[in-house]
């Protein structure tokens, strides 16, 4: 792997991914959907994870009208779970394809734009359990299966505010620098061991529902589209990235400074 290496500008093999079985979490909209959409379009088999049914049996429906492989839902709620709901995420995999190559920690919850002096604590323990907590619980759960595969590649989601911290960004902003902490933690425990690489992505300002909350005043056409951004997505869950790990990266160039 060079230095140079971007992601963000390889050029995926239109079966780049067969073979492989990919889990994402919240999968049923925004950045997720269009990831469970860029896999299956490069070969891979997805588990598609999330807590709204409906939207997952969409995902699902499109993927296998796009001629994709057959994906399967796995629904879980990052919020409420169980250690049981966890394992039958497990064992759904297992049994449907009995292998998971990839798993991408997407789900995430923005909670409140609000200073640290008002921020809500049960909203903010509410974040840090969707964002942070539930990505560790369900790498654990998951690893024994990624451990078995001979390349296998987690993604954990961060944002720029995970890597400099800015007002007003709270509970959201610390559990992504936790998910920083937590891929890092976790690339230097499989590394050399295992063939399990692990690597934070931050997908840049893009046009979901989350973007549109966060800021409701910007003008939509400002921000790409999800389908647009998920180059580095597969490339490091493909082979290209194999030997990738204990990075954080960007699926999108960084934004020019501000003009003073
Ligand atoms: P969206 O709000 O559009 O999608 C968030 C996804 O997370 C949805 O599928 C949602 O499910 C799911 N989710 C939320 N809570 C839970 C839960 N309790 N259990 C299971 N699933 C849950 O956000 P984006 O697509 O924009 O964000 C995807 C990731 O990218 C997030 O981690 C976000 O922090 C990160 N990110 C996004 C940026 C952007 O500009 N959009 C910039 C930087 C980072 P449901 O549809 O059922 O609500």
């Amino acid at each position: 792997m060079t230095p140079t290496f971007e992601p963000r500008l390889h050029v995926a093999a239109p079966d780049e991914l067969a073979g492989r079985v990919i889990a994402i979490t919240g999968a049923g909209s925004g950045i997720g959907r269009a990831v469970a959409h860029a896999c299956a379009a490069h070969g891979a088999e997805v588990a598609l994870l999330g807590r709204t049914v409906r939207k997952l049996e969409g995902v699902y429906d499109e993927i296998v009208a796009a001629g994709g492989p057959e994906p399967v839902i796995a629904p879980l709620d990052l919020e409420r779970a169980t250690a049981r709901e966890y394992d039958a995420v497990a064992d759904a995999i297992g049994a449907r394809f009995g292998r998971l190559d990839g798993l991408v920690h997407n789900a995430g919850l923005l909670g409140d734009l609000s200073p640290i002096e008002h921020y809500d604590v049960p909203l903010w323990t509410r974040v840090l359990h969707v964002n942070v907590t539930a990505a560790f619980a369900l790498t654990q759960v998951l690893l024994p299966q990624l451990r078995a595969a001979s390349d296998a590649s987690v993604l954990f989601t961060s944002s720029s505010v995970g890597r400099r911290g800015r007002a007003y960004w709270g509970a959201y902003a610390v559990s992504k620098f936790a998910i920083e902490g937590l891929a890092q933690v976790l690339a230097d425990e499989l590394s050399g061991a295992t063939r399990v690489r692990v690597n934070a992505i931050n997908p840049g300002a893009t046009r979901t529902a989350m973007r549109r909350a966060a800021y409701p005043a910007e003008a939509v056409e400002s921000t790409p589209l999800p389908e647009t951004i998920t180059a580095a997505y597969v490339c490091l869950l493909g082979p290209g990235a194999r030997g990738m790990t204990g990075q954080s990266v960007d699926a999108q160039a960084p934004a020019p400074p501000p003009r003073s």
